[in-house]
């Protein structure tokens, strides 16, 4: 059990079960939405995300054909990502927001293609 927050505390959620996969998304639109070099979620079953709190707050936005992008209307913390036409029974959440530690064995790196110019020199400096 995972629990997560947005940055104003006013959604709080759990997630019932471990996640299926980890990801960094270097895809342009989600450097715009997190403003950072890329977005890192957890891939979960949709029926495991609970909310518990403010779900009144919970804003959806459409990016692009069935992509629905969610985030805290209060304070613009980054939440979900979902496809609910292509993959209706799972949900990706931003991990930023977790507060129970998760660390996965293994993290896939998409949209490299569009990978921030200045995202490179950050991991040469930490060699
Ligand atoms: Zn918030
Ligand atoms: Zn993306």
């Amino acid at each position: 059990m995972y629990h997560g927050s947005c940055l104003c505390g006013a959604i709080t959620y759990e997630v019932r079960s471990e996640p299926l996969r980890a990801s960094h998304c270097h895809c342009t639109m989600c450097q715009k939405q997190h403003g950072a070099a890329f977005a890192t979620y957890a891939n979960v079953a949709r029926d495991d995300l609970v909310y518990l709190t403010g779900l009144d707050k919970l804003k959806t936005y459409n990016s692009s054909g069935t992509v629905l992008r969610r985030f805290c209307s209060d304070c613009g913390s980054s939440l979900e990502w979902s496809d609910p036409h292509r993959a209706p029974d799972r949900v990706a959440i931003a991990m930023g927001t977790f507060d129970t530690p998760y660390r996965p064995e293994h993290i896939t790196d998409l949209h490299l293609d569009t990978r921030a110019c200045w995202l490179p020199s950050l991991l040469d400096e930490m060699e």
